[in-house]
């Protein structure tokens, strides 16, 4: 690994007030080809417009679970052709959704929670995705989420997905920028984004498990809207659950 595991903690409190085209230069110069922007949603796409301003050919990845709106495999596609990048689309192991769905039906997630559809469409892929990987960038914020994001540093030792013998850094510039800085962002800079969001989406996931919030509610309310807050984490970023 480029960085020095320990001193990530003291390179977190200094980033934390650095800008995340500062945040996301730190990442390409220390890991070069070997770390990748993780891409689904609004904030994302914004880090892949700030890399490619910065002169920076960025290496993206997405994971198609199969459960996405067709929106949003239009956008996937409108923001590949948008920045010219190469997304390497990561897809579940076929085997596994199989013998899901034989033994669970489509929507088992209702009624035993997301945890393990997730763990099949979501997690495998994305510990796929990492292996090559020194280090991953995500649009995570801090704001995002009451129950599990308040505590998302800027840059982190991934401990979920990497290990001591591998171990795997996690940016995350846009940690201390909130919603509107996005959104300013996004109209500034004329970046694409997911046509769901002009009726009413704000964080959006899988079709079955996504709905449109309501004024007032927390924008991650509409993901997995019929469980609990704190357990609002897919498995991508299950350190953040306490
Ligand atoms: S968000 Fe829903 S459909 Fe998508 S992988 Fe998780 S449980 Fe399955």
């Amino acid at each position: 690994m480029a960085l020095d595991p320990t001193s990530i903690p003291a390179m977190a409190a200094d980033y934390a007030t650095k800008s995340p085209q500062e945040t996301l230069a730190l990442a390409f110069r220390e890991f070069g080809g070997d770390v990748a922007i993780s891409f689904s949603g609004a904030e994302d796409v914004v880090l892949i417009d700030m890399a490619t301003k910065l002169g920076i050919e960025p290496r993206v990845f997405t994971l198609d679970t199969g459960r996405l709106h067709a929106e949003t495999y239009r956008f996937l596609d409108r923001v590949a052709s948008h920045y010219r990048v190469d997304i390497d689309v990561m897809f579940p192991q076929s085997a596994a959704v199989q013998a899901l769905v034989r033994a669970k039906g489509l929507f088992s997630f209702y009624k035993d929670g997301h945890k393990e559809c997730c763990g099949i469409r979501k997690v495998e892929p994305l510990v796929r995705a990492l292996k090559p990987l020194g280090a991953w960038i995500t649009g995570q914020r801090r704001d995002q989420s009451p129950g599990t994001r308040t505590a998302v540093p800027v840059v982190q030792l991934d401990r979920t997905f990497g290990t001591p013998d591998r171990p795997l850094v996690k940016f995350n510039p846009l940690s201390e920028w909130s919603s509107r800085q996005v959104w300013d962002y996004i109209r500034l800079h004329d970046v694409p984004f997911n046509e769901l969001h002009a009726r009413g989406f704000i964080s959006i996931g899988c079709e079955p498990c996504t709905r449109p919030t309501l004024p007032g509610q927390h924008e991650r309310a509409g993901r997995w809207w019929w469980e609990e807050e704190t357990r609002k984490e897919c498995g991508l970023h299950a350190g953040n659950v306490g």
